[in-house]
């Protein structure tokens, strides 16, 4: 065993070595023929140091700290010819979380071979060896989905499902909150709102939510129920942490998802305006469901017996997954959980409007097949129970309950 300092002078003595011994290799890591850069939407900032011709060290850093253990990394390389290259990943104190993915320049995102990949330092630190053909590769702890990404993705559901788009505010940074619209056929009406985007590396919680909503308004099977209900959807709450490859935080260095209740941040306090929006104009909080990732596949929901409207909502809409979920085991692992002191969206849904919030998790490695199936299914059960309850006295009590008197 060596000392940290000891390392880190055997590291500088072996960079002074290698760029005294070959002067042509420069020191900065974007410069050269084989070039680590980090200049894309979901890239961070993170030192780079070079050290050696094909060789890099890169110190994955949170933007602020105390904070959740999600050390994001997303950088691409380039390479002039075919070429292998070494990255380590410096996390301490923190450790390595995300086995590496690859998009080598085709869109397709593979996972490193683990043969490729040393963890070292008990998770401190991890090395990756990358094979390159020549040209650029993205390296990232899970599959980059930028802005743009975002942006597209959601113009082109808002088109096929025929949702509205609209800016529902700005972001500490400027940029847009934009949220997708379905208004009810009737202006008083039950109102489902649906979220994503609170924490940056969160991607199968944002895969998840894209197959929910594509299977939940699929136009090539409509479904009149969809239009009993009011839709509010903000598929990416937090776009400078995605902007800046945050572990989590917003540019405030503050969790989203433990600012509902204080609202003192830009984002989650566009949302609220547009929920009470639309209380003021009559309309009943119904349900609302909030994607992320965690390491397993888990829908957090508040307890059956908490007396909310509608009544038992986590367990019928589960039992409806597990009905027509084909397995192998079940679906997803119910946790429930309330925590009335976490100032979390589902938390404050359910404390503020008496109304199921839920917490949809999609774990980090889960097969994305999986994921596809998981998000699907719930998709189709929650038709399904839509379709009952908009049926049912409950809803028709939500209706009669806001009919305008005249
Ligand atoms: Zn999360």
């Amino acid at each position: 065993m060596i000392g940290r300092a000891e390392r880190n002078t055997l590291v500088l003595a072996g960079i002074l070595f290698t760029l005294s011994a070959c002067a042509s290799v420069p020191a900065d890591c974007t410069r050269g023929n084989v070039r680590l850069t980090q200049s894309f939407s979901g890239a961070s900032s993170y030192a780079c140091t070079r050290t050696g011709e094909t060789a890099f060290q890169l110190t994955v850093t949170p933007e602020s700290t105390p904070i959740n253990p999600s050390p994001w990394y997303a950088f691409d390389l380039e390479a002039a010819y075919p070429v292998e290259v070494s990255v380590e990943l410096v996390y301490a104190p923190h450790a390595h979380r995300y086995p590496p993915r690859i998009d080598r320049g085709d869109g397709v995102w593979d996972l490193l071979p683990g043969a490729d990949v040393s963890i070292e330092a008990e998770g401190r630190a991890a090395t990756l060896i990358v094979n390159l053909a020549s040209g650029s590769s993205r390296i990232a702890a899970q599959e980059v989905v930028g802005l743009e990404q975002r942006a597209y993705w959601r113009d082109r559901f808002a088109a096929s499902a025929w949702l509205a788009q609209h800016t529902i505010g700005q972001s500490v940074e400027g940029r847009p909150i934009q949220a997708l619209f379905r208004a009810a056929t009737e202006p008083a009406a039950p109102l489902i709102v649906i979220l994503g985007g609170q924490h940056p590396p969160e991607i199968t919680g944002t895969l998840a939510l894209r197959a929910f909503l594509e299977t939940l308004f699929d136009p090539s099977n409509p479904n009149a129920t969809l239009d009993r209900f009011e839709w509010l959807i903000v598929p990416d709450l937090n776009p400078d942490g995605i902007e800046h490859g945050h572990w989590r935080h917003n540019l405030n260095q503050t969790d989203l998802n433990r600012d509902w209740g204080p609202f003192n941040q830009p984002e989650t306090a566009a949302v609220r305006a547009q929920i009470e929006a639309r209380v003021s104009h009559g309309q009943t909080p119904f349900l609302l469901l909030d994607f992320h990732s965690t390491y397993r596949d888990v829908l957090y929901t508040p307890p059956d017996d908490l007396g909310l409207s509608p009544g038992n909502f986590s367990r019928h809409w589960i039992a409806g997954i597990e009905a027509i979920w084909p397995g192998p085991g079940s679906a997803f692992e119910r946790g429930p959980n309330h925590n009335p002191d976490l100032p979390t969206a589902k938390t404050w849904f359910a404390e503020t409007y008496g109304a199921p919030g839920l917490t949809v998790e999609l774990g980090d490695q889960t097969g994305r097949d999986r994921i596809t199936a998981l998000a699907q299914t719930a998709a189709t059960a929650l038709r399904t129970y839509l379709e009952t309850a908009s049926s049912s006295a409950e809803v028709d009590g939500i209706l009669s309950r806001n009919l305008p008197a005249d």
